[in-house]
C-alpha cells in the first residue's frame, strides 16, 4: 500500500489528497491476507505529511473459549506524521528523525501505509476474542463444543453439602 507523494511535497502547506484503499495485505500476523477497504486523507505540514485513514477489514479470529474460528469486523482508523528522508527540492539526504520508531517517506517519496495499518489492525484486534458473547465453550473433560450441543458426559458431580439444598428447591 504505497503512495508517493512527490506532487503533494512541491505543493505548499496545507494542501491535501484523498485516497481510497482497496487492498490485501497481511495485518495481523496470522499468515492470512485480507481485504482492507477504506480513505486516507494525507495533509502537507511544514515538515511531513499528515496521515489519516478510516479503513475496514474482516479478519479471522479464534474464539477464547471454543476455539472455533469465526469473522470479526475490525476498524482500523489512525493518524500518523510521515517524516521526508530527503529534501524534495535539492535531493539532499536529511538527518534521520529523532524518534526512530517515526514513519518515514522513502528517497523515492513512497509512503507504505502497511506498517501503521498492521499496528493499528493489532491493536483493534479483542485480547478475549469471543465468537459469541454466550459462546458456550468446550467442554473441560471431553472437549466437545458445546455450542453444538451437549455432551456425553455424565453431569457435574455436585458437593454433596450442595446437593441436600438442591433438594429443599
Ligand atoms: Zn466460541
Ligand atoms: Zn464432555
Amino acid at each position: 500500500m504505497q503512495i508517493n507523494v512527490s506532487q503533494l511535497l512541491q505543493e505548499p502547506v496545507g494542501s491535501t489528497r484523498e485516497y481510497d484503499i482497496d487492498a490485501e495485505a497481511e495485518i495481523i500476523g496470522d499468515g492470512n491476507e485480507y481485504n482492507i477497504k477504506g480513505s486516507c486523507r494525507l495533509l502537507r505540514t511544514q515538515r511531513s505529511v499528515l496521515v489519516k485513514c478510516a479503513l475496514d477489514a474482516e479478519v479471522e479470529l479464534t474464539c477464547n473459549r471454543c476455539l472455533g474460528r469465526f469473522r470479526h469486523p475490525l476498524k482500523i482508523k489512525f493518524e500518523e506524521e510521515y517524516l521526508p528522508t530527503v529534501d524534495i527540492h535539492s535531493g539532499a539526504t536529511l538527518p534521520p528523525p529523532e524518534d526512530a520508531a517515526s514513519f518515514i517517506i522513502d528517497e523515492g517519496h513512497n509512503i507504505d501505509l502497511t506498517e501503521a495499518i498492521r499496528q493499528y489492525a493489532l491493536m483493534a484486534v479483542p485480547m478475549k476474542a469471543l465468537c459469541d458473547k454466550d459462546c458456550a465453550g468446550l467442554c473441560q473433560k471431553c472437549g466437545y463444543n458445546l455450542n453444538q450441543g451437549k455432551c456425553d458426559c455424565p453431569a457435574e458431580d455436585t458437593d454433596p453439602r450442595w446437593a441436600k439444598l438442591t433438594e429443599l428447591r
